[in-house]
């Protein structure tokens, strides 16, 4: 079960000394949000990324009502791998029951994430869609308390997610140097919609690791389509549509296309794909190989890029208005 002779790369994450495998296992699928997942699929899911060099595992309370924390808890075990062979990260302040950016929440969600998950501590702990919370909260309250779980050693570093790019630069404006050690993004740094390549220079200069979510557009870039919840313009998704059509009538995967794109920028320590088959987690490793051995199919980008410009940094609103 050793994953060191995997192919795949490693890359630093910020100043925290880890090493993520560029492609990172995005646990929400496990929480059935994509389609039912069985335990055993769960279970060979994780299995198979790991056997494959995936060391990263993200997950969170809400995805699934608990079930994807579950559900990557019992399947690490299965592993039987030590403890320092992957690293898991999971969230707080997001809860099927709603936000709860709280001190006292915070510290109780931990205790419950960590005894779902199986485990003595997570690598990182990281406030989840953090636009629905009040910012000010994040800064003054929430960070604070993650700061005791640090020192507590429940968690080894500190993480801030959401979609708006400016939450980013509001908190770490504001919090003392080497407070915040991570940022998850998501749906930015993928064939339709490439903002989060802005702020990157900025988040190199504060020392703060950057992880990418979703580069497939949380399923607008597949060729069986986005789930029914999928918060994008009926233009945006029908523009991608046209484009996973195109591809598959050349012959091309356009999955295999926005993987490859996303993890073509080095500065983003680890790119999170949600899977929910060993298929799937095959054929994304094989991106990552396919891409260091060959390169991007260039011509193909273009073509997709140009059925993609009309709706180019479209995004979709998220969180409160901040006061
Ligand atoms: P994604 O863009 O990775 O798309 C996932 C969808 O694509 C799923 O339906 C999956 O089955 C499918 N898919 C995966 N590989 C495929 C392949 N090779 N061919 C065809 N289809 C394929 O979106 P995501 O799952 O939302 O994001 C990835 C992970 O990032 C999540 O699981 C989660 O861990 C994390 N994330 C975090 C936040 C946040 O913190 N706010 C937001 C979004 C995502």
């Amino acid at each position: 079960m050793a994953s060191s002779n995997s192919k795949l790369e490693r890359r630093e994450l910020g100043n925290t000394g880890l090493k993520l495998s560029c492609v990172g296992f995005g646990a929400s699928p496990l929480g059935n949000v994509f389609g039912p997942v069985s335990e055993e699929g769960a279970n060979a899911c994780v299995r198979e990324a790991f056997r494959l060099g995936i060391n990263f595992f993200d997950t969170s309370p809400y995805y699934g009502g608990t079930l994807s924390e579950k559900a990557l808890g019992k399947a690490l075990k299965a592993l039987g791998a030590p403890r320092n062979e992957y690293i898991v990260a999971t969230k707080c302040g997001r809860y099927v029951e709603g936000f709860d950016f709280s001190a006292d929440r915070i510290t109780r969600s931990i205790d419950e994430s960590l005894e779902r998950l199986q485990l003595d501590y997570v690598d990182i702990l990281q406030c989840h869609d953090i636009e629905f919370g009040s910012l000010d909260q994040i800064v003054n309250e929430t960070i604070p308390a993650l700061q005791k779980l640090k020192e507590a050693g429940k968690i080894r570093f500190i993480g801030i997610t959401g979609l708006p790019l400016g939450i980013f630069t509001y908190v770490l404006d504001r919090v003392p140097p080497s407070t915040v050690d991570v940022v998850l993004s998501y749906c930015h740094h993928s064939i339709n919609d490439s903002t989060l390549e802005d702020i990157i220079p900025y988040l190199k200069s504060k020392g703060v690791g950057v992880i990418s979510a979703s580069p497939l557009s949380m399923g607008l870039l597949t060729e069986s389509g986005p789930p029914q919840w999928h918060p994008a313009s009926p233009e945006l998704k029908a523009a991608c549509q046209a484009a996973a059509a195109y591809c598959k009538e050349k012959g091309k995967n356009i999955s295999k296309l926005a993987l490859q794109y996303s993890l073509l920028n080095k500065d983003i320590a680890s790119v999170l794909v949600g899977m929910n088959s060993v298929r799937q987690v095959e054929e994304n490793v094989a991106a990552f190989t396919e891409l260091a051995a060959a390169g991007i199919d260039k011509d193909t980008l273009s073509e997709v890029e140009a059925i993609l410009k009309p709706v180019k940094n479209q995004s979709w609103p998220s969180g409160i208005q901040q006061s």
